[in-house]
C-alpha cells in the first residue's frame, strides 16, 4: 500500500521544491536573541523572530521559570480540568485578565489552540462570523469547525466590512473578528472604526492580539488600548510564543460568560495538554514587566523608527508600520530571495517573503524589531541593506 502512496508524495514534494517553496528549517545552536548561532558555526543577527520584547532570553523569565521547576516540577500530564490546573496557571489567567482588562481568562496550549477552539462552542448555523481575509491561518482554521455562516472581508476594508455587516443582518448574533496587527504589512486592524460598525449593525468583536499585545498601545496592552477601547472587544485571543516570551502558550480573554463557555466546550481545552508550570511562571513574569515600566515598549519603538527612518534616507520602500514589523517592499519574487540570501551572507538573517504568501508583484523583506536589539546591530543592518541594495542596483 505505502509504495503507491510514497510515489504520491515524492511527486508533490517535488513539486514544491521545483516551485521554490520548499521550506527548510535553520538549526540555531545558541538561545533565541538578537545574534544567534546555527550549527554550521555561522553568527548572524537575527530580524525574523517575534521577540518583540527581548524576553525569550530574558534572565528575569528564566529565574522564574527555574524557580517553577523547582516548586512544581517539569510537567502535568494532564488536560486543565483533570488535574493540569496549579496555583500558577490561575495566577497567570488572572495576570492575563489585568493586563487586558477584562473579565477573565482561560489558557490554551497555543494560539493557534485558542482561535480553534473559540468559534465552535460559542456559534451556531443561526450567527454570522465575519472576519478579515489576511487573518491569520489559525482563525481561518477555527471558523471552519464552527458551523456558523461565514462573511469575508477585504483587509481593513470597512466599506466592505459593512457591506457583509448588512448581509448579515438577518442572522441570529454576528461576530467580527481581525487580527489586531497583521503578520505581513504590520499595519494596524481599525478596531475604533470597527467599533463604530460593530455598534451601528448590532455585532460583537473579537482581536486576536497575537502580533499587538506587547507591541501596541502606550503601555503594550494591544489595540484595544491604543484605540481607547479597553474592555470593549467581547473576545480577545494572543499567545505567549511572541512578545511575553516565545516559548508556548496561547490565550482566550474577555467577557466572562464566554470564557466559562469555553471551560466547558472548546475542544482544544478539553482535550490537550496544560501548559508546563515553567511556562505560566515565565508568563506571569513577563506581564509582571509589563506592568511595571513601559522601558522594553519604548526601546522596541525607539529601534523601529530608527530603522524606518534609515531605511527610507537610504532608499527603499517601506510599508507604513507602528508595530514591531517593518515591510521592505522589493516587488519581484526572485529579487527578494536574493536579497535575504545576500543579507545572511552580510550577516543578517531576514526572510523574503512573496506569492501566494503575499499579493502578486508585492514581494517583500519582512524585517522584525526586538527591544533587544542594540543601536550598533541596527546600523550594521541598515548597512548591509545599503550594500546589498547597492549590488542589485535596486538603490541608486
Ligand atoms: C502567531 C499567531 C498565532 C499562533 O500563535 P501560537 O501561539 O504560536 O499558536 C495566532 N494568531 C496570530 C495572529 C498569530 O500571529
Amino acid at each position: 500500500m505505502y509504495d503507491n502512496y510514497q510515489i504520491h508524495l515524492q511527486k508533490q514534494l517535488t513539486e514544491i521544491e521545483s516551485a521554490g517553496l520548499y521550506k527548510q528549517e535553520r538549526i540555531l545552536v545558541s538561545p533565541q536573541g538578537p545574534q544567534i548561532r546555527t550549527n554550521t558555526g555561522q553568527e548572524v543577527l537575527n530580524f525574523c523572530a517575534n521577540n518583540y520584547l527581548g524576553f525569550s532570553n530574558d534572565p528575569r523569565l528564566i529565574i522564574a521559570a527555574t524557580q517553577a521547576m523547582k516548586t512544581h516540577g517539569y510537567g502535568m500530564s494532564s488536560v486543565r480540568f483533570i488535574c493540569g490546573t496549579t496555583d500558577l496557571h490561575k495566577e497567570l489567567e488572572t495576570s492575563i485578565s489585568n493586563f487586558f482588562g477584562t473579565e477573565d481568562t482561560i489558557l490554551y496550549a497555543a494560539a493557534f489552540d485558542a482561535n480553534g477552539g473559540v468559534f465552535e462552542p460559542l456559534l451556531t448555523d443561526e450567527d454570522a462570523i465575519i472576519s478579515d481575509t489576511l487573518n491569520h491561518a489559525s482563525i481561518i482554521d477555527g471558523v471552519r469547525l464552527c458551523k456558523a455562516q461565514r462573511f469575508r472581508y477585504a483587509n481593513a476594508d470597512m466599506n466592505d466590512l459593512e457591506e457583509q455587516l448588512r448581509q448579515a443582518q438577518s442572522c441570529r448574533f454576528r461576530l467580527i473578528v481581525t487580527d489586531g496587527v497583521f503578520s505581513m504589512d504590520g499595519n494596524i486592524a481599525p478596531l475604533d472604526k470597527i467599533k463604530k460598525l460593530a455598534e451601528q449593525y448590532n455585532a460583537m468583536i473579537m482581536v486576536d492580539e497575537s502580533h499587538s499585545a506587547g507591541v501596541i498601545g502606550k503601555t503594550g496592552r494591544g489595540t484595544t488600548e491604543h484605540f481607547n477601547l479597553i474592555g470593549q472587544a467581547e473576545i480577545i485571543t494572543g499567545t505567549l510564543g511572541k512578545a511575553f516570551g516565545g516559548a508556548i502558550g496561547g490565550f482566550t480573554t474577555g467577557k466572562k460568560e464566554i470564557i466559562a463557555m469555553l471551560r466547558q466546550r472548546s475542544r482544544p481545552y478539553l482535550f490537550s495538554n496544560s501548559i508546563p508550570p515553567t511556562v505560566a511562571a515565565a508568563g506571569i513574569e513577563a506581564f509582571r514587566i509589563m506592568n511595571e515600566s513601559t522601558e522594553l515598549l519604548d526601546k522596541l519603538h525607539e529601534n523601529r523608527q530608527y530603522f524606518v527612518e534609515q531605511m527610507t534616507r537610504i532608499g527603499y520602500s517601506i510599508k507604513p508600520t507602528q508595530s514591531g514589523i517593518c515591510a521592505v517592499m522589493l516587488g519581484d519574487a526572485k529579487l527578494s530571495q536574493e536579497v535575504a540570501s545576500r543579507l545572511l551572507t552580510e550577516g543578517i538573517y531576514v526572510i523574503g517573503f512573496y506569492f501566494p504568501v503575499v499579493p502578486q508583484g508585492q514581494a517583500r523583506i519582512r524585517v522584525q524589531l526586538s527591544a533587544a536589539h542594540t543601536h550598533d546591530q541596527l546600523v550594521k543592518a541598515v548597512d548591509a541593506f545599503e550594500k546589498v541594495g547597492r549590488d542589485l542596483k535596486i538603490l541608486p
